[in-house]
């Protein structure tokens, strides 16, 4: 069974022919696809990546900020991530990882600070046993 744990089929460039790539994947043995939402927590970038999800039974979703853009990540981040995990097609946190191929020594250490505070949070959630908190527990997905 095949699985492509790391998609971006939700950007503009699939809009034309999402189904097709969806169904041309399935109907070379992709069993599933997680397509992983990113871009500024702020925006409504991540929203597609559920959308994506929700239409395609064998798409499911993840969304996170990228280390690149851990300065932007805040509590009203937190709260437009975490309700956008209420989906039940969203299955795990995505592109929350260091990104070694890219990132800059000077990018790393500046991802590295403020992803500190990311790291924080998701300790805390982990942490949590309060049932709303406990919803948004998901994979780490890298
Ligand atoms: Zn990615």
């Amino acid at each position: 069974m095949l699985i492509d744990s790391h998609c971006h089929i939700d950007g503009d460039s699939f809009d034309e022919d999402r189904d097709e790539v969806v169904q041309r994947a399935k109907d070379t043995g992709v069993a599933a696809m997680l397509v992983v939402g990113t871009g500024d927590p702020h925006s409504d970038d991540f929203r597609k990546a559920v959308v994506v999800a929700e239409r395609y039974e064998n798409v499911y979703g993840s969304v996170g900020v990228h280390p690149h853009d851990a300065k932007l990540y805040d509590d009203e981040a937190e709260k437009h991530l975490t309700e956008l995990t209420k989906s039940e097609k969203v299955i795990a946190w995505g592109e929350i990882g260091l990104d070694f191929y890219t990132i800059t020594a000077r990018a790393t250490c500046s991802a590295k600070f403020s992803g500190d505070r990311f790291a924080r949070r998701l300790n805390s959630i982990f942490r949590s046993s309060s049932t709303v908190e406990m919803r948004m527990m998901r994979p780490l997905r890298f």
